[in-house]
Parts: C-alpha cells; structure tokens; sequence
C-alpha cells in the first residue's frame, strides 16, 4: 500500500471492484480499492448472480445491457472465469394489464436499441421451461442476454482485469476514517493513510457510515431478501439444457436453475428493514435466519408455479440484505459541498447493474461527465429532505414491496408523502386538487369535481381525462390558476454576477426588467439545464428551473463558481402562483394600480397584487398571456385568495401541471427529462436558437459550435399527430418508417384544445420533414403517426406575445 493514490475505492463488492476496472481501464492505473475484510464480503457473495434486460428505466436499462457484455470482457481479461450461464430469460404477465404493459415494455427495449427480445405466448413459455406451470399465464417476454453468473468468480474477475491494468487491491484493511484536506482526502485506514485526490463510496451494506465519515447522510437503507435453492429435481435431470432465468411478474418471485435443482428468489410483500444505520462492522459472511412465515403467499404461489418444487426439499435457505434508494436506483456521482468524495452505493442489482455503475462513474471522475443520461442513479435527485430516517424507510419499504407489483404511469404512491407543502395546500385540498410529487413537494395535478371522484390507475387515457380537458379549455378561453411553487427560484447577486453568468449561460443575458431563455451546456456541449434567467433590474437577478433539479444545479453552480457571485437558493421560501389565458391581465388589472399592461412578453418587475408586493413575469408554458406571480412562502394563501377572488367573473379555473403538460404540447414546448436531458446536446433538442455565438466565451462553446459547424445533428426533435385509440404515446415508443426504426417519443400526450394525440419524437433528419407518414407503437399498438409543423395551437405565437 503506497501513501497516495490518484483514487481509492472503499469496498470490495461487484460495485468497487467495477470502478476499480473502469478506472484502470480508461487509463488511471495510479488506483487502489480497499476492502474491510476480503472481497465479495457484504452483499455481493450470497447474491444469487441474475441479470435480466428489464429496467423501467430506459436510461438505467441500456446500462444493464452493457454489464451483461462486459462479463466476458472481464472473464477473458483477468482469466478467472465468471460461470456465466446464458440461459435466456423469460418475463411472465398473468394479468391483462400486465400484459399490455410488457408488449410496451417490449417497445423501449426497442426503442434503446436491445433488439434480442421478443414477445412469446404462454405455450412458448411452457415449452422454454417444461418444468413450469402455465396456469393464468397471458404471455411473456423472452431476451436472449439474461442468465447468471457465480458471484464471488465475477467480483474477482472485476478486481483481476483491474490488477493487470495495474491497480491495486488491499484487503483485510478497514477504512476508519475520511478527512477532507485542501486538495482530496486522507484515508485513514487499519494500515495508514493514504491520501487522495478521489475517494469512492463503494461500501454497499455499510455505505451508510463511509458516508458519514464524510460528514454525508446517504438515502440508503439494506433490506432482507430470501431465496432457496431446491434439492435436485429429477425432471431437471433429464433436461438436456438449462431452464431460463424466469421472473414471474405476479407471483413476485425470480427463479433460475442451479446445478440440477432450482434457486427461487422472491420479492417479499412484507418486507423487512435490517441495521438502518448500516451493517455492523464484524458483520460479512453470515445470514438472517429464514423467516417462511413471513414469505409464505410468495412461496406458495412459487410452489405453484413450479410444482416440482412440492415434491422435493430445501437445500439451502438464504436471507441476506442489500441496499436500497428510496426509487431504486443507485445512488452514483459527486456529492455537492465534498469535491472529491464520489458514491457509487444504493446499487440493489449489483450484478446487473455494476459494470454500468462503474463505467458511468469511471467516465465521471476522469472526464466530468459520463457519457449516458444517469440523472435517474445521480445522487443529486435527492436533497436534504431524504435524509430523514422514516421517510427513506418509507420509500426503500414500498419500492421493495412493489418491486413485482405493476406501476401505472397515473399511479400516485403514498410512501413518504405528503412531506413538503406549499402554504394553500390544505386549501387547494379542499377545492378538489389532487396531487403528484416532486422531490418531495406536492405539486397540483388536476382539481376533481367532487371528493368521491377516484382516479383509475391504467396504461391508457384515464378517467381525468375531462376533467383535464375542461382544464386546459379554462386556460384557452379564460383564465387559469396554477400554483408554482414547484420551480426552484435561485437569487444571484454581487459584483460578478453578469461575468459568471455569462460563463455558465450559453444564451445572451436578460437586460433590465427583462426575463430570457437560458440554456446552460455542460464542457462536452450537452444540456445541464432549460433555465429561465430574470434580470430584477436592482442588481439581483433569478435562475428558474425544474424544482427536482435543484440538488443537481446547486451541485453544478458550486462545481463553476465565479468570483463575487452569491447565488442562494429561494426555492423554499419563495412560491407563487401563474396566471395563463386571455383573461389573465383582466384579473391583474383588477388588483393593481402599477402598468401592468405595459409588462412586455418575458418582461419582468415588482408590482402590488392586492396587499401584496410581489415579483411577476410574463411568462407562458401554456402559450397564452401569462404571468407568473412570485410570493414569500407567508403570502401564499393570501395570493390565491386574491387572485380566486377577482377572477371569479373572468371563467377563472384553478388548473394542474397534467392541463400545463397539454397546453405546452400543443406548442411543441419541450421540458427538462423529456426532450431537454443531459444526454442531448443543444443542436439535437432545438435549444441552440437561444445560444449567443456573438458573446464571449461561455461553457461548452467549443463543443457547441463544432456541432452547429457541422451541419448539426444526425436526429432532430419533432412534432408527430398520432392517429391514437384510447392511449396516447407517453415516452420511449419507437418511432418507425415502414420496417425501419427512425427514433422514439420523447414525449407525448393528448392535445385537449387542438383535439388531437400529440407526440414529440427524436428522429433521424432524413424523415424529420412535415408531412412525413411514419407510425409509433403505443402500449404495444403501431399507430399511424405524421410529422406536422411545430406548434399545432397557435403557430405565430400571437395569443402568447401579442398585446
Ligand atoms: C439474497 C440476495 C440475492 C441477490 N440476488 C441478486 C441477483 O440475482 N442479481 C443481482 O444483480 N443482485 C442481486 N443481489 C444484490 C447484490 O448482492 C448487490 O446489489 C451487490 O452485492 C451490491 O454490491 P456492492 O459492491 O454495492 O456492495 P457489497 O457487496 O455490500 O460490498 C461492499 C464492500 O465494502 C466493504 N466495506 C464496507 N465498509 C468498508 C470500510 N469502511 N473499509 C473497507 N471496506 C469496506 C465491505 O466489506 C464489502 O465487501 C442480491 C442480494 C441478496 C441479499
């Protein structure tokens, strides 16, 4: 062990262990792992080694897909052999809905470019795994690439491939301690102190404490999960292959065969938490006891579904824990305020998700970004609110338990809600909203006519549909109120505010009492943000944006600071309200005596709204006259009470963000994590006509204007009219030119005002043309699609710029 290293993974998993290949591999071999006890000594030993293709999402999945080629990489590179076994695998639906659900799942896949799956009936599935029931089964799907691998040969096979790029590995070396020192850290291990430019968190069961050590409270906790492996089974014996890797949806178990018996893993309703803080240190290479009580619908309906199982015993019971995020996902990337302290824990599918974990990660801390959109493992997408003990076992809680358990897109889940709520919540509560949730706000869907109203969970256009619609109807033709609290609101002031902004933002700025679209680009010319930069006129100046975001702009702006620039987050103390439609000036006129009427479109100042003194923009994602209206968080009630009161004879509606997401169809506006992401670079999404290449240098300049110098990209955004039934596209559907595959939705929805089923697609240049026929699968159905011009509602623009 040398007193420094360029980077040092703490933990000897399958996750550590894959940064550490990763790293090696894109060229820093100056890079230790260190590990507690031995490898493969947390979770990553009793895993039962599957991998299967299905993520929900995309992003997550197309990594998955890398993993599962990287195994042989790493089996040829370091000689140690992982027992791969490339069975197959099947995905079971035994409901209707189910079943549609995986023929559009089946159409991402597609969409991402995994082309080795196919749709099978319930005979296929019998006939690929004789020695499963069939019963209630309605189809399946098949992938190719799924199987499973020995675990402990896979991390060593990892830890191999990195020692013979010329990392090193120190076991029976416990990580004691992190101190942050001016330029990295100093470990302070059981056998000295390194120090280091770059230190991982990669200490799975015990990733809890490593982020402590750090002064970071990781949204982690382990959770208890069985599985058995059966005595033989003789008609496994006289098989001449090897069953699939088969996961049965609605009987919440996964099951693949081992030697010649079976190993049943199941998804347990009545979950379990264990050591919330993180594993005892002496804790390795034990179990829980089994706990069949607990499990015992779950394996009754495993024992159903493999009836051969009732026939034989147990060979082995496992009951291990592994770590979970609040949604899931991996927790991966640089935490904010600890330049250097990096996490790549919270991973629940090591095996699966481990090579793409460290591939990401890798990319990150050599070249600032990675390549793929990881918003959805970043550990940015959760803030300080997720800290909180009762809300990460909430969250972790009913992820695990609906691991199986099928989501609908309109599905709202309770877990760890309501937590944060803007002031008129009770209020709107009572006026019929319903709510949705972002990062941890209750953020307003849609107003229900009455309390009985029930929104019913399904993959196609639901019961809200009308009610949606009047919504969007109020907002045409008069006026609607939409609480806003949900956008994140930065304040920038000092004296090197125009400089750093200027830096950062890739557009032109905002003069006085103006308000402009701003995007920002990150060094490689992709997007970090759609943001909206307010110029107060005073000397101080806004940044809006996705409220979810916050974390990770915060993150970004700290990572690009500039000299005599304070940027403080408002998002929390600052809400408001938004007026859009034709009436909406009429309702302000009515409350203020200060020229509104004069606010130009993206104009913003200080007016008095009723008692108040408020900050107001004219601003429209709906595309009509609009103005937001932004309050202290004390103001609140008092605005909607004012705003309610002198709109109530101006057809005045309060509306949610599913009438917003209508509205801004209609126009073809695109938002952030649908067409805007970070995977996308400005050309690519439209963003570039706000790029200022007149001004100086600004972030990803270079990058940008390559690409603009190039004739663009090779896939552009467009507005498709889909010839829809009773679903609409709602995102990853692919996009077809006859037989071939020409992009996929980035978005899409019904357009209540213009009566149409609208989608906004990323497609090739080639069929990007008006009128262009192409089709679109949408829950499993091709649909006739054409490409139209941008902006179905209001081309010119005039109902939202005129006056
Ligand atoms: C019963 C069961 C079945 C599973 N089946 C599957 C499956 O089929 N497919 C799949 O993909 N996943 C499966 N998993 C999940 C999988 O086991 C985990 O996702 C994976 O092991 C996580 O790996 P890791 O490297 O993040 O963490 P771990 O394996 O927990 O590794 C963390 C390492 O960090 C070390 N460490 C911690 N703190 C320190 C410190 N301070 N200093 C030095 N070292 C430290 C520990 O000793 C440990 O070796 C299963 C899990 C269970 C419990």
């Amino acid at each position: 062990m040398k007193s420094h290293y360029r980077a040092v993974v703490i933990g000897g998993g399958v996750v550590g262990t894959s940064v550490l290949y990763h790293l090696a591999k894109f060229g820093w071999t100056d890079v230790c792992l260190i590990e507690r006890s031995v490898l493969t000594a947390g979770s990553s030993w009793h895993a039962a080694g599957g991998f299967h293709a299905l993520n929900a999402d995309p992003n997550i999945a197309s990594l998955q897909a890398y993993t599962i080629d990287l195994l042989s990489e790493i089996e040829q590179e370091s000689g140690q052999s992982v027992g791969m076994h490339m069975t197959g695998g099947m995905t079971l639906a035994g409901t209707p809905d189910r079943w549609e659900w995986l023929q559009s799942a089946y159409r991402t896949f597609q969409s991402i470019g995994i082309d080795d799956c196919r749709l099978i009936t319930p005979e296929e599935a019998g006939d690929l795994c004789p020695i499963m029931s069939t019963d209630g089964i309605l189809g399946g799907m098949w992938a190719d690439r799924e199987g499973y691998v020995d675990t402990t040969g896979t991390v060593h096979a990892y830890a191999g491939a990195a020692k013979k790029r010329g990392a090193e590995v120190i076991e029976h070396n416990r990580v004691l301690e992190l101190v942050q020192t001016k330029d990295g850290w100093d470990v302070v291990t059981e056998k000295g102190t390194i120090h280091t430019e770059h230190v991982v968190n990669a200490a799975g069961l015990w990733a809890k404490q490593v982020g402590r050590m750090a002064g970071v409270e990781l949204p982690v906790s382990p959770l208890n999960h069985h599985y058995l492996i059966s005595d033989t089974i003789p008609e496994l014996e006289q098989l001449d292959f090897e069953v699939p890797m088969t996961v049965d949806l609605e009987g919440f178990t996964y099951m693949r065969q081992d030697q010649k018996g079976l190993l049943l893993g199941i998804y347990e309703i009545d979950h379990e938490h264990w050591m919330m803080d993180g594993a005892p240190w002496e804790y390795g290479f034990e179990l829980q006891q089994e706990d069949t009580d607990r499990i015992e619908r779950e394996l009754t309906l495993g024992f159903e579904r493999y009836p051969a199982l009732q026939e034989v015993g147990v060979k082995t019971w496992v009951n291990g824990a592994f770590t979970f995020a609040p949604d899931g996902n991996p927790l991966v990337g640089p935490v904010r305020g600890k330049p250097g302290y990096w996490c790549a824990c919270g991973v629940m599918a090591g095996f699966l998700q481990g090579g793409g974990v460290g591939k990401s990660l890798a990319e990150w801390i050599i070249h600032g970004e990675p390549e793929a959109d990881v918003f959805g493992m970043d550990v940015a997408r959760f803030g300080p609110f997720a800290e909180n003990k009762q809300y990460i076992r909430e969250t972790t809680g009913q992820f695990y338990t609906r691991r199986f358990v099928m989501t609908y897109p309109n599905e709202q889940l309770p877990a760890g809600r309501p937590l944060k709520k803007a002031p008129a919540y009770s209020d709107m509560t009572a006026a019929g909203c319903r709510w949705g949730v972002s990062y941890g706000l209750e953020i307003p869907l849609y107003f229900a006519p009455s309390a009985a109203f029930v929104e019913t969970p399904t993959l196609k256009r639901s019961n809200a549909f009308d009610i949606v619609a009047a919504e969007c109807k109020a907002v045409r033709t008069a006026v609607g109120l939409l609480d806003i609290s949900g956008f994140s609101r930065f304040e920038v002031s000092g004296d090197g505010v125009e400089a750093w902004l200027n830096t950062i933002m890739a557009s032109t700025l905002p003069k006085p009492g103006r308000a402009r679209l701003a995007p920002m680009l990150s060094e490689q010319g992709r997007l970090k943000g759609d943001l909206t930069v307010f110029n107060w006129g005073d000397g101080t100046w806004w940044i809006m944006g996705s409220y979810y975001l916050r974390e990770w702009h915060k993150r970004w702006f700290e990572d690009h600071s500039g000299a005599d620039v304070a940027v403080t987050d408002l998002s929390d103390a600052t809400v408001g309200f938004s007026l859009s439609g034709p009436n909406s000036l009429r309702v302000l006129e009515k409350l203020t005596d200060g020229a509104i009427a004069d606010l130009p479109f993206m104009g913003c100042g200080v007016f008095d709204i009723g008692m108040l003194r408020v900050k107001v923009g004219r601003l429209s994602v709906s595309g009509e006259l609009g103005y937001e209206i932004h309050c202290a968080a004390t103001e609140h009630i008092t605005l909607r009470d004012t705003l309610l009161a002198a709109g109530a004879d101006c057809g005045m509606r309060e509306v949610g963000f599913s009438a917003l997401l209508s509205l801004r169809l209609e126009k073809s506006f695109g938002i952030w994590s649908t067409e805007f992401t970070q995977g996308y670079s400005a050309a690519q999404t439209g963003m570039d006509r706000w790029i200022d290449w007149d001004k100086g240098d600004f972030i990803g300049r270079d990058a940008a204007q390559k690409e603009h110098n190039s004739g663009g990209p090779g896939q552009v955004v467009v507005t498709l009219e889909v010839d829809a039934l009773d679903a609409d596209a709602s995102g990853y559907e692919p996009v077809w030119n006859g037989d071939k595959r020409v992009g996929f939705v980035t978005s899409g929805g019904y357009g209540h005002t213009v009566g149409k089923s609208l989608a906004l697609a990323m497609v090739d240049r080639d069929v990007a043309s008006e009128g262009t026929a192409l089709s679109v699968h949408i829950v499993g159905l091709e649909r006739p699609a054409k490409v139209i011009a941008p902006s179905p509602y209001d081309p010119t623009g005039q109902a939202m710029r005129g006056r």
